[in-house]
């Protein structure tokens, strides 16, 4: 028979989301995000975030509490998640990927050996959540903001 996952709640979820970036925050950090918001520019870049459920949920809830019920089409090619100014709308509930994802200009990406055991956290958080696995942030948070997901509908 297979087992079955445990519960958790919204909160439990969050819980467990803060924990991990504080963790990554108080990590020794060589490189330093100084908000030039480059790797937000999808298209130029050629890299995408992927998300599991857990920061997908996170993201989602910041963007559905500052009043946004869906993303904007982009034209550019950048994050749906830019304000006008260009700068993160959501940036203390940014994902885990945007934590490490470093530019050049702030040094260069966070090296995956020393974050392998946080990534491995987000994955079994996206397991017991019933997630299928890092998918891409702009088409995963718009299903998400707008319905699509159903295990996921609920918890926005
Ligand atoms: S979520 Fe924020 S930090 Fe991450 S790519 Fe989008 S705008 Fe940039």
């Amino acid at each position: 028979m297979a087992a079955s996952r445990p519960t958790l709640t919204a909160s439990d979820e969050r819980a467990e989301i803060e924990a991990i970036y504080r963790e990554l925050e108080q990590r020794p950090q060589l490189n330093q995000c100084t908000s030039l918001a480059q790797c937000c520019q999808f298209r130029l870049t050629g890299r995408v975030p992927m998300l599991t459920l857990g920061e997908a949920l996170y993201a989602a809830r910041a963007v559905r509490a500052s009043g946004r019920r869906s993303l904007p089409q982009r034209q550019d090619g950048a994050c749906p998640l830019l304000d006008a100014l260009g700068r993160c709308s959501i940036y203390r509930h940014r994902p885990f990927g945007c934590r490490t994802h470093f530019c050049q200009q702030a040094g260069g990406g966070y090296p995956r050996k020393k974050v392998a055991d946080l990534i491995q956290r987000l994955d079994s958080l996206d397991e017991t959540l019933g997630g299928n696995g890092p998918r891409a942030l702009p088409s995963y948070l718009q299903d998400l903001l707008v319905g699509r997901s159903a295990p996921q509908k609920r918890r926005i």
